[in-house]
């Protein structure tokens, strides 16, 4: 039994601020030895994404209680019968859907698809089935496998990707989620090509990371849209050709930078509208794919006649349609190479005791990732 703090939800809805309603509770949690197929591991860092404030405002319903906090790196503490891929010791990235490798989509080479990892996910439960957490004895959920917002994680070894020794989590904490979905959307996703034009609609963590996608794709035009100057800024800084701000003139303005439209739209504003943007500035036979997200109401009547005739090709992109266990890897070796510097992900490093704050920044809109970066807390294990 290992013993551990971290941030646990109890009740969603709470009122703004967070700093005063206080959503997330530090508390002392319990964890039990590795199961077969299972991995400890020690949090070295973790940040926040839009997803975890969906389960706070409940946005998006999750079982309760519940770890929150699904991107996070750190190290195997100890590994459970059966665990072959993983060892004490070894540095892993989490991801925050665990594909099983053996169900239909896994097989049909979509793993980002894999139903299995999904429908443990939607239980709050591991990928081995039920959950591990404990507060004094009352079980708690883990968030999408993961749990990352704690001391300590225990998660199916398909929850983790071994990574080089050495590099900062604090770093590669957003390749679990940020880069995984950005850059994805860039590269597999869309499948950008050197030497394209690409659209990316909307610009939190997500966004970025799709920019920094295009350009490790050698995109030749990477046009930037948001309604805030401080994001299209920031999207220069990571490689942009163009920053547009979102108004009326946007599509005028694309249009003519591209000469009449751009070969891929990337959608990461999770609005209709931006949607919408995004399938106004392709190119004929250009492609859109809509990683954004919106809430499960949101509805959209498409007009038929123009996709047909225009060859418009319109995807959805879950994890950026990525195998995991391929793309951290790749990505973290184009991170080495400095051709995705992720690190610029990151607004925030804050303690574990900031996180309602932290909540707050990120309702506000005023934050990039904010990485929660864990001080050495040494193994605590009960007399029981
Ligand atoms: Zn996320
Ligand atoms: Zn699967």
């Amino acid at each position: 039994m290992t013993t551990f703090r971290g941030a646990v939800l109890r009740e969603r809805g709470l009122p703004r601020p967070y700093v005063e309603s206080r959503p997330l509770e530090i508390v002392e949690l319990e964890l039990p030895d590795p199961g077969p197929g299972e991995i400890l591991v020690k949090i070295g860092a973790a940040s926040l994404c839009r997803s975890d404030l969906s389960v706070v405002t409940g946005a998006r319903v999750w079982p309760l209680p519940m770890v929150i906090g699904h991107e996070a790196a750190g190290q195997v503490v100890a590994v459970g019968p059966g665990v072959v891929s993983l060892q004490a010791g070894d540095d892993v990235v989490l991801v925050y859907l665990p594909q099983c490798g053996v169900c239909d989509d896994c097989r049909r080479g979509e793993p980002w698809l894999c139903d299995v990892g999904m429908a443990a996910n939607r239980k709050g439960e591991l990928l081995t089935g039920g959950t591990r957490l404990t507060h004094h004895g009352e079980a708690i959920h883990h968030h999408m496998g993961v749990a990352a917002f704690a001391e300590y994680a225990l998660v199916a070894a398909a929850s983790a990707v071994k990574v080089p020794p050495g590099l900062p989590a604090k770093d590669t904490c957003v390749f679990g989620c940020a880069v995984l979905c950005g850059a994805g959307t860039a590269l597999n996703t869309s499948g950008i090509s050197s030497g394209q034009s690409v659209a990316v609609i909307g610009l939190g963590a997500v966004g970025l990371s799709a920019v920094l996608g295009a350009k490790a794709a050698n995109a030749e035009k990477i046009v930037a849209i948001d309604r805030l100057d401080a994001k299209l800024l920031t999207a220069i800084s990571l490689g942009a050709t163009e920053a547009v701000l979102a108004n009326e003139d946007t599509r005028a303005r694309v249009l003519t930078q591209t000469g009449g439209g751009v070969d891929h739209a990337i959608e990461a504003s999770g609005t209709k509208e931006g949607f919408d943007l995004a399938a106004s500035l392709v190119r004929r036979g250009g492609t859109v794919s809509t990683l954004g997200l919106p809430a499960p109401e949101v509805f959209h009547e498409l007009v038929l006649a123009p996709l047909v005739a225009n060859g418009v090709t319109i995807r959805g992109s879950y994890l950026g349609s990525c195998d995991t266990a391929r793309d951290v890897p790749r990505f973290l070796e184009l991170y080495q190479s400095g051709r995705l510097p992720a690190e610029q992900l990151v607004s925030h490093h804050i303690a574990l005791e900031d996180i309602n704050s932290a909540l707050d920044r990120l309702a506000d809109g005023e934050a990039l990732r904010q990485v929660i970066e864990f001080e050495t807390a040494p193994l605590r294990r009960c007399a029981c």
